[in-house]
C-alpha cells in the first residue's frame, strides 16, 4: 500500500498465474553503435520482473525509448531486450515488434510462461503520446493485469501511463513503490533544516518547482543557469554567463514569495570564469564584478565555503541539476564539491535525481552515502512540486 494515495502494490495481493502488462521505463541511454550505456533503469526494475515471475504470470513488458518520429529503427528496444536476456538466464526474452499485426498477435497468443516478451518501443505508435483510448483498449486487452514501476514516466498523461489501467485492475511495482516513499517522505514529514539545491540550464522549466521549495525548504541553494538568471534580475551584468531573458519577474515573485515563507535563497558569490564555456584558460572572479567579456560558468571557492557549511548542518537535503557547465573540465568542480558534500553529510536524508545530475554522480564513490537515487528527472521535480502525478491518480484503487 503507498501511503497518502490509496494505490496496492504487487506485494499487498497475491498475483499468479496472470497474464500481467508491466509499464517499466527502459528509456536507458545508448552508445552510437546502438549498445546501452546505462542500464541502471533496467537493473532498478530486475526486482519487480523477478517477484512476478517467480508467482509464475506471463510478463508483457512495454516502455518507450527516446522521442521517436513515428518507426525508428535506431530507437528499437531490441537492445534492451538483450540485455534483460542476460539478467534472466532461465526465460526468453522476445521482441514483440508490431503487437497490433498478425505476427505479433500470434506471438503474444502462443507465450508461455518461460517467455517474457517486450512489445516495441511505444512511442512507435503516435496514438501513445496522444493517450488515444482506442489505443489504450488495444494494450490492456493484451493481459489480465497492469502492473506500473515507470516512475520516471509518471508525470505523462501517455496510453501505457493513464489510460490502460483503467481498463484492468492496477498496481503499482516495487520500484515505483520505493520512489514514491522516498520522495514522499521529504514532502511529509522532512526533518529541518532543510536544504534544496537547485542548478542546470532549463530555468523557465524549472522555475515553478523553485517557488514550491521556497515553501518547502529552509534554505535554497541556487546554481547554475538558473542562478544567473537570478542574478540578472538583482541587476548584475553576467556578461557571457548563461542567462535565460525575460523572466526578471518571475523571479522576483520566488524572491518575495521565500521571504515570506523564511527561506534563505543564497546564490553564487563567486565564479569560475572565462570568455566562453568551452575555455580551458579560467579565472575566479566575484559575481557582482563580472565584465561583458566572462562569464561565469561554475561557482568559485567562496561560493563552496558557503554551501558547504550550509549542507553540513542539512537534515534533509534535494538535490537537482548540475550548477557548472560540467562537461568541460574546467567547470566540473562545482559540482564535484557538492556531490561529496552531501556524501558526507553522515545525517542528512539526502535525494537527488535528474538526468545530467546522475551522469554528473553515476560512476562515482560513495554512491551507497545518497539516501534515495531517483530514476526521475521531470517526474521526480513534478512530484516535489506537485505532490502527486497523473500516473499515480491513475493507479487509485
Ligand atoms: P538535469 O538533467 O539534472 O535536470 P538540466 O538539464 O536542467 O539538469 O541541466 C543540465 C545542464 O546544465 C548541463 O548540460 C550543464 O552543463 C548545464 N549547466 C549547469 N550550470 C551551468 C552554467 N553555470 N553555465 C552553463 N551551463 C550550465
Ligand atoms: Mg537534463
Amino acid at each position: 500500500m503507498i501511503e497518502g494515495f490509496d494505490i496496492l502494490t504487487i506485494t499487498d495481493t497475491p498475483i499468479e498465474d496472470k497474464t500481467i502488462l508491466l509499464r517499466v521505463d527502459f528509456d536507458v541511454s545508448l552508445n552510437p553503435d546502438h549498445t546501452i550505456a546505462n542500464d541502471v533503469r533496467i537493473t532498478q526494475t530486475l526486482p519487480t520482473i523477478k517477484l512476478l515471475l517467480e508467482k509464475h504470470n506471463k510478463l508483457i513488458i512495454m516502455s518507450h525509448l527516446g522521442r521517436p518520429e513515428g518507426r525508428d529503427t535506431n530507437l528499437s528496444l531490441s537492445p534492451a531486450v538483450k540485455r534483460l536476456q542476460e539478467y534472466l538466464p532461465d526465460y526468453q526474452v522476445a521482441l514483440v515488434d508490431d503487437f497490433l499485426s498478425d505476427a505479433g498477435k500470434e506471438q503474444l497468443k502462443a507465450q508461455t510462461p518461460t517467455q517474457v516478451l517486450m512489445l516495441e518501443n511505444l512511442r512507435f505508435y503516435p496514438e501513445e503520446k496522444k493517450n488515444d483510448e482506442a489505443f489504450a483498449k488495444a494494450l490492456a486487452s493484451l493481459g489480465e493485469v497492469y502492473v506500473d514501476d515507470a516512475f520516471a514516466v509518471a508525470h505523462r498523461n501517455e496510453a501505457s501511463v493513464v489510460s490502460v489501467p483503467k481498463f484492468l485492475p492496477h498496481y503499482a511495482g516495487l520500484l515505483l513503490e520505493k520512489e514514491i516513499k522516498a520522495i514522499g517522505s521529504v514532502l511529509r514529514d522532512p526533518k529541518k533544516p532543510i536544504v534544496a539545491i537547485i542548478g542546470g540550464a532549463k530555468t523557465s522549466d524549472k522555475l515553478p518547482l523553485l517557488y514550491r521549495l521556497t515553501e518547502i525548504a529552509d534554505h535554497l541553494l541556487v546554481g547554475g543557469g538558473i542562478a544567473n538568471t537570478f542574478l540578472k534580475a538583482e541587476g548584475k551584468n553576467m556578461g557571457k554567463s548563461l542567462v535565460e531573458d525575460n523572466l526578471d519577474e518571475e523571479v522576483r515573485k520566488i524572491i518575495a514569495h521565500a521571504k515570506e515563507k523564511n527561506t534563505t535563497i543564497v546564490l553564487p558569490k563567486d565564479g569560475i570564469c572565462a570568455s566562453d564555456k568551452e575555455a580551458t584558460e579560467t579565472t575566479e572572479c566575484m559575481l557582482d564584478q563580472l565584465t561583458s567579456d566572462l562569464g561565469a560558468f561554475d561557482i568559485g571557492s567562496e561560493t563552496q565555503a558557503i554551501w558547504g557549511n550550509v549542507i553540513a548542518e542539512a537534515n534533509t537535503i534535494i538535490w537537482n541539476g548540475p550548477v557548472g557547465y560540467m562537461e568541460n573540465p574546467a567547470f566540473a568542480r562545482g559540482t564535484e564539491f557538492l556531490y561529496y558534500s552531501i556524501t558526507q553529510n553522515g545525517h542528512a536524508f539526502s535525494v537527488v535525481g535528474g538526468g545530467d545530475t546522475l551522469n554528473a554522480i553515476s560512476k562515482r564513490e560513495y554512491l551507497d552515502k545518497i539516501s534515495h537515487i531517483s530514476t526521475g528527472g521531470g517526474a521526480m521535480l513534478e512530484f516535489i512540486e506537485k505532490g502527486t502525478l497523473p500516473g499515480l491518480e491513475a493507479l487509485k484503487r
